[in-house]
C-alpha cells in the first residue's frame, strides 16, 4: 500500500486510493506532528497511532449517534478505511470556551465560556494561511453553512458530553466536511487532541497539541492519556 502514490498528501497524514475499489480510500497517520504552517515539525513515535485510535473510537461513537463520519474500518494501528469524499475546502471552528485565534484577534480574554457555542469558518489553504471566513463568503464559495452548522453544532454536544465523562473541557476544535458520490455529506479528516483543544476540566491543564505548538510537554503522553480514558467509555 505505502508502494502507491498518495492520491493527497497533507502534513501528517496520508490518503490512498483503494485498488480496485473507487468508494473507498485508505488514511495513514504518520509520526509527524507540526505547527507554524508546517514551519515547526517533529516525528514523535507512536504519535500516528494514537491519533488513528482515539480518531476511530470517537467516529465509531458519533455513529452511534447518529452522525454520518467517513470511517470504516482500522485495518491497523495508523492506518483508518474510510469513504471516498469530495472534501469541502473549509474548516468548520466549534468554540466553547476561548482560546486560540479568537483570543489572538479580538478582545476576547482566554478561558472565557463561549455560551451558546460558536461555529466559524475558515479557508482550507495553507497557502493562504487559511483566513477566517464570513457566512456571506462560505455561500458565495457555492457552499450551503447551514448544514455544516448544525452538524458540528451536534458533534460538539456529543462530544462535549463524552470527555466530560474524562474529566476534560473540550475548548475547541476543527471539523472537516466531503459530500459521497451521492451529495450526501459525511464527517471526514479526524477526531483527535490534534485538531482540539481539551484541558483539564476547570483549569487550563492542556492535553493537546499546544503542549507542542507552546513547547510545554509531551503530546503522545498526553494523547495517550485521552485514548485510555474515553476506552472506559466507548
Ligand atoms: P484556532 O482557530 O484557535 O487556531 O483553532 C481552533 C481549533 O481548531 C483548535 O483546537 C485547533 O487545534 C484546531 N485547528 C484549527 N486549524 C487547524 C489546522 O489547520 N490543523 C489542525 N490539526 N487543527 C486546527
Amino acid at each position: 500500500m505505502t508502494l502507491q502514490h498518495p492520491i493527497h498528501e497533507g502534513k501528517v497524514k496520508s490518503v490512498y486510493d483503494v485498488p480496485g475499489d473507487a468508494t473507498r480510500v485508505t488514511m495513514l497517520f504518520h509520526d509527524k506532528v507540526t505547527a507554524w504552517n508546517g514551519k515547526h515539525v517533529e516525528f514523535p513515535k507512536d504519535k500516528g497511532a494514537t491519533c488513528c485510535l482515539i480518531s476511530a473510537l470517537l467516529f465509531e461513537r458519533m455513529e452511534k449517534e447518529g452522525i454520518k463520519t467517513h470511517y470504516i474500518d482500522c485495518p491497523s494501528l495508523n492506518t483508518m478505511l474510510c469513504k471516498k469524499l469530495t472534501i469541502i475546502p473549509v474548516e468548520v471552528i466549534v468554540r466553547n470556551v476561548a482560546a486560540g485565534s479568537i483570543v489572538k484577534t479580538t478582545t476576547i480574554s482566554e478561558g472565557t465560556l463561549i455560551q451558546p457555542p460558536i461555529v466559524e469558518f475558515f479557508l482550507k489553504d495553507d497557502s493562504k494561511d487559511d483566513p477566517l471566513l464570513t457566512i456571506d463568503r462560505v455561500r458565495l464559495m457555492g457552499i450551503d453553512p447551514t448544514p455544516l452548522q448544525m452538524q458540528a453544532l451536534d458533534i460538539n454536544y456529543q462530544l462535549q458530553a463524552l470527555f466530560t465523562l474524562i474529566g476534560m473541557d473540550l475548548v475547541d476544535f476543527k471539523l472537516e466536511f466531503g459530500y459521497d458520490a451521492h451529495g450526501d455529506l459525511f464527517l471526514a479528516d479526524e477526531l483527535s487532541p490534534d485538531n482540539m483543544r481539551l484541558w483539564k476540566k476547570g483549569t487550563k491543564e492542556r492535553f493537546d497539541k499546544d503542549l507542542f505548538r507552546k513547547n510545554e510537554g509531551d503530546i503522545v503522553e498526553a494523547y495517550k492519556y485521552i485514548l485510555t480514558q474515553l476506552r472506559q467509555f466507548v
